[in-house]
């Protein structure tokens, strides 16, 4: 069976946040499974450069208003897989972000760059663009490749399935209805049943009402979806699909992420944490921070803006200091955000540090060196970092939302007597609720036994990609 993945970001090549980790890893534990997989991206410059033996396969010509666009293939670095990759120089070369000009808007050719996405897996679903190498199965990742279920659909004679998975739904591609004649569409779109949404246009949308199938990150977030209060407006379209919404859950990459990774400071065990607090220290004083604090080091890898809840943390960090605790803070976004917490560094230096960048190597070194991990998300699709952590015997807390919901064990006294917690859940969106959940968290660290075994059933925990994997698996098969 011949697999097609679509997508705008890949591990280590372009990476924006979760979406990139699962598109590397996704495609090579179905490889494994014995699937003929290829993936299909943007011409971006961290792809180009980044990819070996990339060789023409399609003159495509002048289309979306670049005058020059080539379908290349080549290999990605690791895993060896093979990817096409759409050179449009005029679209895609361009330093960056990936979805964001200089002046912190949204590229205005969006439509176009990302139309082209989709345009072109679905003319290498009709066989057009590589005679030697069709797909059955066209699965296409978030609103940039949203546009390649619409256009399959529009052709009735391609037997193409398509599987269209919803990663964040608060990312939608939306763009004005005057777009939609130079994405090669008819005005029959403009309407509810079609793409049409809020008097424009959603690629989301279109990935929503036209894919064979949809998956969400999790089994809680498709819950989620089809709510007024996590829609975004488009859980009446998410409920009309009824079963052909399902949610599986992301897996990690332990090659990548496990506490014996060249990024950290010593290598440990389940069964011997000893680097663990070597890492710790080496953190602490990577960052300038006391090696002396009575409490837990807190840590945040996070790109840093209200979805993530990073609101409630700031507003919760009375709390946290007042307990002897520390908090060391990765990540960037909102502009007050990264203020609020680096005026919070500067007024407690040795109990509060920030890091304001993105940086692989550092995100690692605060996962290892952390005793607890903040994911206070107001939703969270799947979230990565609490997988991580819990590999890494950095206890997670998590709001109880989406992907959080479903791989977090809260430390009740019930589940720490059954042995089976591996971390702290809330429930509110309120700064209370996280400071209630910091104090506790505080309280069990200073009983080292109780600590201790929590972190290993932690480190038990296998969120490997090998269940997901057969699940899409079986999702391929059954269309
Ligand atoms: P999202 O996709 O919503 O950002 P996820 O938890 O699914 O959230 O994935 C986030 C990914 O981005 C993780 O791999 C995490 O380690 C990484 N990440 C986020 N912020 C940073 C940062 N500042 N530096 C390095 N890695 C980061």
């Amino acid at each position: 069976m011949r697999i097609l993945h679509v997508a705008a970001e890949i591990y280590p090549l372009v990476k924006t946040g979760g979406l990139a980790d699962v598109v590397a890893a996704l495609p090579a534990a179905l490889v494994k499974r014995g699937l003929d997989v290829r993936i299909l991206l943007p011409g971006l410059p961290g792809i180009l450069n980044g990819m070996t033996g990339l060789e023409p396969v399609f003159q495509i010509g002048p289309v979306f208003g670049a005058a020059v666009v080539t379908l290349l293939r080549g290999r990605l670095p690791d895993s060896g897989l093979s990817a096409y990759v759409i050179d449009a120089p005029f679209l895609f070369r361009r330093e960056g972000n990936t979805y964001v000009g200089p002046d912190g808007r949204d590229w205005s050719d969006n439509h176009r760059r990302f139309g082209l996405l989709g345009w072109v897996a679905a003319h290498l679903a009709c066989g057009e663009l590589d005679a030697a190498w069709r797909p059955d199965v066209i699965h296409a990742h978030d609103w940039h490749a949203g546009l390649a279920p619409l256009y399959i659909a529009q052709n009735p004679g391609l037997k193409t399935a398509t599987v269209f998975t919803v990663h964040n739904l608060a990312f939608q591609g939306r763009f004005s209805n005057d777009c939609l004649a130079e994405l090669a569409l008819p005005v029959g779109q403009l309407t509810p049943p079609g793409i049409e949404f809020h008097g424009g246009i959603s690629f989301m949308k279109a990935g929503l009402v036209y894919a064979n199938r949809i998956t969400t990150v999790s089994p809680t977030y498709a819950r989620e979806v089809r709510t007024a209060e996590f829609g975004y407006g488009l859980e009446g379209v998410l409920r009309d699909r009824g079963t052909d919404l399902s949610g599986i859950l992301n897996g990690v990459d332990y090659a990548v992420w496990n506490p014996a990774d060249p990024d950290i400071a010593s290598a440990y065990r389940a069964d011997d944490l000893a680097g663990k607090l070597a890492c710790k220290l080496a953190l602490q004083s990577e960052l300038g921070l006391s090696s002396e604090a009575a409490g837990p080091l807190f840590v945040v890898v996070s790109r840093l803006f209200v979805q993530k809840g990073m609101d409630l943390l700031l507003a919760a960090l009375p709390e946290l200091i007042g307990e002897g605790a520390q908090l060391a803070v990765l990540g960037t976004g909102d502009d007050d955000l990264e203020t609020g917490f680096r005026r919070a560094a500067a007024v407690n230096p040795e109990q509060v540090a920030v890091f304001v960048g993105y940086d692989e190597a550092m995100a690692h070194r605060f996962i290892a060196g952390g005793d607890v991990l903040l994911v206070p998300s107001r939703f969270e699709p799947c979230g990565l970092t609490q997988l991580y952590a819990l590999r890494y015997g950095t206890l997670p807390l998590v709001r109880r939302v989406g992907g959080l919901a479903d791989t977090v064990i809260d430390a009740s006294a019930e589940n720490l007597a059954a042995d089976r917690a591996t971390g702290f859940v809330f429930a509110d969106a309120a700064s209370q609720a996280i400071g209630k959940r910091i104090r506790e968290a505080c309280a069990l660290y200073r009983d080292r036994r109780a600590w201790q075994q929590v972190q290993r059933r932690a480190m038990l925990q296998d969120f490997s990609w090998d269940d997901s994997a057969a699940h899409y698996e079986s999702l391929y098969r059954s269309l």
